[in-house]
């Protein structure tokens, strides 16, 4: 039978670095919509989006929230450099409900448009937090 080609992913953030080795494939979601990358995938830098990042390894999915960032990638291996990076089983999903609703009541107040596009960026990141958890139950 033959083994599906494997690659490495590195996602770094300014606190941790969560490395995962020899992964089938993963997807990920950029402002032109979500990308999927195999092995031998040609060489790209891409921006990300707050969104799920699924990780393939050995036929399991895994989830982890990411925040945004840019997806660097070069023979067989994925750098992911993203502001911040949780794996799904990490989640505190209470806190996520409470920056939610901190976010959401925000919203409703006056902001300017910086402080608009910070909250906004909040509730993406809350949202998925609590989406990730909710997919791995
Ligand atoms: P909060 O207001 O709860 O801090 P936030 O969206 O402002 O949420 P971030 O600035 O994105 O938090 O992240 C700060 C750090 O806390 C990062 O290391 C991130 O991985 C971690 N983190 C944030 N929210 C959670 C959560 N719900 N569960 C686990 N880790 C979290």
């Amino acid at each position: 039978m033959n083994m599906p080609k494997t690659f490495n992913l590195l996602v770094l953030t300014p606190e941790k670095d969560i490395p995962y080795d020899d992964i089938t494939e993963m997807i990920v979601n950029t402002p032109d919509g979500e990308i999927g990358i195999l092995a031998e995938h040609m060489h790209i830098i891409a921006v990300v989006t707050e969104s799920i990042l699924k990780v393939n390894k050995g036929d399991v999915w895994h989830s982890i929230v990411i925040g945004q960032g840019f997806l660097y990638m070069t023979s067989d291996i994925v750098e992911l450099y993203v502001d911040s990076a949780e794996r799904a089983e990490d989640i505190d999903v209470l806190r996520a409900e409470t920056a939610l609703h901190r976010a959401e009541e925000r919203l409703r107040g006056q902001l300017s448009h910086s402080e608009y596009l910070r909250t906004h960026a909040a509730v993406a990141r809350a949202t998925a937090r609590i989406n990730a958890v909710k997919n791995e139950q």
